[in-house]
């Protein structure tokens, strides 16, 4: 189906309701825009982690997404530090 739409003066372009909501209830409720040379692609954003954008076994933490191996890393990282600071 073609679906042809001009920019408007800002350079903006309207997409309609239906398309819009598709995107975003299959998402995160973000739209991710890949540009190749011929095209401008509008995918529904996957919810990925903070710190190194796996989508992989995400846990919600204040608000953000943190995966399962970054959580791993970060509690390493707090334990090492933990066990510094009881040295002294
Ligand atoms: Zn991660």
């Amino acid at each position: 189906m073609k679906n042809i739409r001009e920019f408007d003066t800002c350079g903006r372009i309207h997409i309609p309701v239906e398309i819009r909501r598709k995107l975003i209830n299959n998402g995160n409720g973000k739209i991710e825009v890949i540009c190749e040379p011929d095209a401008v692609i509008l995918v529904s954003a996957q919810s990925e982690c903070a710190f190194c954008n796996s989508t992989d076994n995400l846990v919600e933490f204040k608000s953000k997404l943190v995966c399962e191996s970054c959580i791993s890393e970060l509690w390493q990282c707090l334990h090492l530090m933990c066990k510094q600071n009881c040295k002294g």
